[in-house]
Parts: structure tokens; sequence; C-alpha cells
């Protein structure tokens, strides 16, 4: 057969305009926004690849459910299709919906974890590692060496490290341990996908010393997909058998709906503890709502459940994932060094190799995302020393391991003529990086301070 392009396999019926600002205009909004992205407003963006968290476009079968959305406070019509997908998919009996990811995370760790423990994972999101860190416990990240080498060409950099895991519960002990988590796609790492050869391995480990497994399955079916075209024996496996392995070898989960279940806002915990599930739906009566919709309009439900039907269709996944590896190829191709492979969900640009001459005191991760949106109006996100940096007491800042510049490609929202677009943005100024300069911060906040933080070029 002579090749054909992977196309995506929708046509649109419903479509939102794109602002184009000129150079200017975009030069003056940097300005304003003390040149930190999270400052523009969105029509001062064209195409915006800050997160794909609720970013994605749903389907006309998601609007239709929809419209028969229930609003009853108990006992919804809604929340009994949601708990029917949630269960056909993940096989736990209990299902507690939240209005997103990280308000199953907090209810789950509320009631399982205590101060002075610590909660392995192949690495936390900044979210799971913040809510673990609230309850006065550790958030231990122990994915394998490759997972942290920009350069590595793995399958599966998203793998625990089964002797590190090992090491930490025989040091700190089982009783200090509630829980052992698996981050599927690994975001903060790259994207990257976790094997069921490593959740195996993970779950015998975990069976040997009585701790229960959670996965944070926000990316569940990336990771399915991911399994299929790279593991052997998996080829013939449809994703959704797949994704329904990986759920087998964990006892719960906690899940972000604004990722693989294809809605705008939404999450869900899991669990097959009717016990812990109890004390979770208390608190979440007391903070989220009642457990059928569990702070969740009727209608978010709803197309939840589609959704997360819809994510698990081979077609789509094969458009999504080649889509983030077409991009990813034609920046390699022109020299533009990235993390390899290609993630599931977006496209990592390596700004520390990309701009040598700009040391991470100056944040070249921070330059490059301004640059992209200066030359092109694409905006990403800056994953580096402005969001890891820590202070030392000399006034000088420890950097970041990596710094990266995360491009996140949103949901059946973007075409490959937009993505042609980006492309053509991140060479260009790629061509020209030795023009790039440095930033400076001069205003911070002491938590989380990337989101609002104001620079101006050294
Ligand atoms: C987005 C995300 C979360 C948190 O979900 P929210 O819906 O944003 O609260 C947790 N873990 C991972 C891996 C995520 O990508």
């Amino acid at each position: 057969m002579p090749h054909r392009s992977i196309i995506e396999p929708f046509r649109i019926k419903s479509v939102q305009s794109i602002d184009l600002p000129t150079v200017e205009e975009r030069e003056k909004a940097l300005r304003r926004a003390g040149y930190n992205l999270f400052g523009l407003h969105a029509d001062e963006v064209i195409i915006d690849l800050l997160t794909d968290s609720g970013t994605g476009a749903m389907s006309a079968k998601q609007w239709a459910g929809m419209m028969i959305g229930d609003e009853s406070y108990a006992g919804a019509r809604s929340f009994y299709r949601f708990e029917k997908a949630v269960k056909e998919i993940t096989g736990y009996t209990e299902v507690i919906p939240t209005h997103q990811g990280r308000a199953a995370e907090r209810i789950l760790f509320a009631n399982s974890v205590s101060e002075g423990d610590v909660v392995p994972s192949n690495t936390h999101f900044d979210t799971t590692r913040a809510n673990v860190e609230y309850q006065g416990a550790e958030a231990r990240d122990l994915v394998i060496a490759e997972g942290t080498d920009p350069s590595a060409l793995l399958p599966f950099k998203g793998n625990v490290d089964i002797a590190a895991l090992r090491a930490t519960i025989e040091e700190v002990g089982v009783d200090r341990i509630p829980m052992v988590m698996v981050t599927v796609t690994n975001n903060s790492g790259g994207g990257q996908p976790v094997s069921l050869a490593n959740l195996r391995e993970v779950r015998r480990i975990c069976n040997e010393f009585g701790l229960p497994l959670i996965l944070d399955a926000c990316r569940f079916a990336e990771n399915a997909w991911f399994i299929k075209l790279r593991e052997e024996g998996y080829t013939d496996r449809t994703p959704r058998e797949i994704a329904q392995e990986m759920f087998a070898l964990a006892d719960g989960c906690t899940m972000s709906a604004k990722k693989d279940g294809l809605a705008n806002i939404g999450g869900f915990l899991a669990l097959n503890d009717g016990e812990l599930a109890a004390k979770c739906r208390n608190l979440l009566i007391l903070t989220e709502g009642f457990p059928t919709y569990g702070g969740l309009a009727g209608y978010d439900l709803e197309a939840i459940a589609v959704g997360l039907n819809e994510v698990l269709d081979e077609n789509y996944l094969r458009y999504r994932i080649r889509s983030t590896e077409y991009l990813a190829e034609k920046v390699y191709d022109a020299g533009v060094p990235i993390v390899r492979p290609a993630g599931g969900h977006a496209v990592y640009l390596d700004a520390k190799t990309l701009l040598p001459h700009i040391p991470p005191g100056q944040y070249p991760a921070q330059a490059l995302a301004v640059e992209l949106y200066r030359n092109g109006g694409v905006r990403g996100v800056e994953i580096g020393s402005v969001m890891f940096g820590r202070p030392l007491p000399d006034g000088s800042e420890s950097p970041a391991a990596m710094e990266l510049v995360r491009l996140a490609i949103p949901r059946r929202t973007y075409t490959q003529s937009h993505i042609d677009f980006v492309a053509e943005v991140v060479i260009d100024v790629a061509m020209d990086a030795g023009e790039i300069g440095g930033y400076r911060i001069v205003e911070q906040a002491p938590w989380l301070r990337h989101f609002t933080a104001r620079f101006e070029p050294t």
C-alpha cells in the first residue's frame, strides 16, 4: 500500500476563531505580563499549548450527553451512567466523582497518609506531591535513571526503579508507607509510558509487603496505546483490554477527567477498599458535594461517561499519539534538541542544549518560551529552574535537573496545519538561538512562583 497520512479521525462541526495578534501586540502583551506567559490573555495567543488539561474539544456525542444530564441532587441517572463507565474500564467497586484530579488526591491522602509517611511513585505530578506534602509526608520519586535523561531512547522511560522501590520500603519500613503510586503516563517525566511488565513487578513488591497500589491514571488510554505499540505480546489486544489489565494490577486510582476523560472538568477516585471509600465519601460531602455528584453537574458526569469510552477508540489513539510524534519528528529533524522519544501528550524542548550561553540562573527555558510567543504567538510552559529552582542561603539558586519548554497538545483541538505552524515557529526560533538573551526575576511569590513571577530581560 502507498504511504498514507494518519488523518484526524473526525470532522469539524463547530469552530472557535483564533485571534491573530501582530508582533507589536505580542511584544506589548509580554511587557504587560512581565514576560510570564501565564499572564497573557487567551486572545493574545495564536496556538495555545500551555496545557492539555481540560482544553480539548468534546464530541457531538458528549454534547448530546450533556443535554440529557440529570441534575437530581441525589441518585441522578447521570451518576449511574458515569459509575458504569468507570467500573467497566477500571473494575473497581467504589467510584467517587470529584471536580478535578487533585480533589481525588486530597480526599484519598487525607484518609490514608500521615505525618512522617513516605509515598513512593515513579514521578509525582505537582498536585500529587503538594497533596502528599500537605499531610506532612514525603513524596518520593523513583523513576528509572534513564527517565531523567532527555536523550536516552527507551520504550518505557516512565517505569519505576524496582530496586529503588524495594530499598525505600526496607529503609522506611512498611508502617510508614501508606501506598505505592504509579503515574501513567509519567507527566512530569516527559509523558513517558509505564510497561505492564513493570506494573506487574511493582504489584509483586506490593504483595510481598502488603501495600496497596494506586494508579495516577490521568493518561491511562495513552499509556495503553504505548503498550500496544511497544510491549511484546500486546499488538493484538485492544486499548480497552490493556487498560483493564493495568487497572487490575492496582487497588484503585485517582483520575483527572480533564485529560483522558476528554472532558473540560471533572475527575474521580476509584477504589476496591469499601472501608476507605466510606471515609473518603464522608470528606467528599464536607468539601465537594454529595457522593453522586462530587462537585460536578449531572451534565459533566455525562460528558465524562462518554469521553472515557471515546478515548479508548483505536483511531483516536493512533491519531493522538501520532500528532505528538509528528511535531517531535519535525523539530528534531531540523536539529532542535528535544526529550526523546516523544511523550504521549506533549513535546519537550531541551533549552539547556539549545541555549548553552544562558546560565540556569538566567532561566534558558523561560527565555525560549518567551521567544516562541514573541515569534509566532505559540504559548508553551517553562519546566525548568523557574518552576523547580530553589533559593540557596547565599542568595543564589540551585538549578533544576532539566531546562525544558513543554508544548502540550490539547485533544482533538488543532489540525495538522496548526502543528506545522508550531514546528515552523520552533525551528525559526532555534535558528537564531544565539541571539536569545536571559531573564531575571523582579517579583515572585514564596510558593509556586512560576504562575505569577515577573521577569525582565538581562
Ligand atoms: C493533571 C494531573 C493531575 C491533577 O489533576 P487536576 O484535574 O488538574 O486537578 C494529577 N496527576 C497528573 C499526572 C496530572 O496530569
